[in-house]
């Protein structure tokens, strides 16, 4: 099965959140085959989005989350509150949070573990940024980021982790990475974690940057891409609607 997940970012308040939610279930209507479909609102409208998506196959998506439980942490969100709101999954590492509030490896790796400790499926973000690329380091840098963000963390055959590839210049820029590229990346990536992970969790890997209604379809028809991450797209209701039937498309081409 694809999975599309939408990444809402700090773009957009309850009201329109829920306005989206609303859209993402009608794209989703009446539709024989259906993807796995995550949203990632901002925190503050969760209590009203699950009232949307309940009792249907949308999930919800944490953009982030703190690595205890509960306590003196002014500010932060722990998986356990998120679980509480009945959300499935939590980006951990984007880019953006790398970037612009210093998030180490070390950080993404107590994300990881207290996030899957509380039940959330981890979708960890990677990739290298320009200079790194031009300098032939993207793999390096990926293998590094997997082996920091998941070292000591035990999985079991049960458990799911996803992984997304996100390179950094092709976020946000509508400069996607080339599917081949992607491609290459993506088997990298499943490669490295069937050396890092023991016991054989399940493992999606998605790409994301810069995919839109035009470009999806070249990376979903791709076998080694399991899904893929949205963010400036996820946000227009007629992009996400195309992306969303692109994976169906994709996933038809696989029967
Ligand atoms: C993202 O922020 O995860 C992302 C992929 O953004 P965009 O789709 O806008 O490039």
């Amino acid at each position: 099965m694809k999975t599309v997940v939408g990444n809402w970012k700090m773009k957009v308040g309850t009201r329109e959140s829920v306005a989206l939610a609303r859209g993402v279930i009608m794209a989703l209507r009446g539709k024989k085959i259906l993807p796995e479909v995550i949203i990632c609102p901002p925190f503050v409208a969760f209590s009203e989005v699950r009232k949307v998506v309940a009792r249907s196959r949308v999930q919800m998506g944490a953009q982030d989350v703190f690595w205890e439980e509960e306590g003196s942490f002014t500010g932060e969100i722990s998986p356990r509150m998120m679980s509480e709101l009945g959300v499935t999954h939590a980006l951990i590492g984007h880019s953006e949070r790398r970037s612009l509030l210093n998030e180490t490896d070390e950080m993404v790796n107590k994300k990881i573990r207290e996030a899957k400790d509380e039940g959330l499926i981890p979708i960890l973000c990677v990739g290298e940024n320009q200079e790194q690329r031009a300098a032939g380091k993207d793999f390096d840098i990926v293998a590094a980021q997997l082996h920091q963000g998941l070292t000591g963390i035990r999985f079991r055959p049960k458990d799911q982790l996803y992984v997304a590839y996100e390179p950094i210049w092709a976020i946000g820029t509508g400069e996607a990475a080339h599917p081949a590229d992607a491609v290459e990346m993506h088997s990298f990536i499943r490669k490295h974690l069937k050396e890092i992970l023991k016991n054989n969790p399940s493992v999606k890997i998605l790409y994301g940057g810069s995919v839109d209604g035009e470009n999806v379809y070249s990376f979903l028809r791709e076998p080694e891409v399991d899904g893929v991450l949205v963010g400036g797209a996820s946000v227009k209701l007629a992009q996400f609607g195309q992306i969303i039937n692109s994976a169906i498309e994709a996933m038809e081409g696989e029967k």
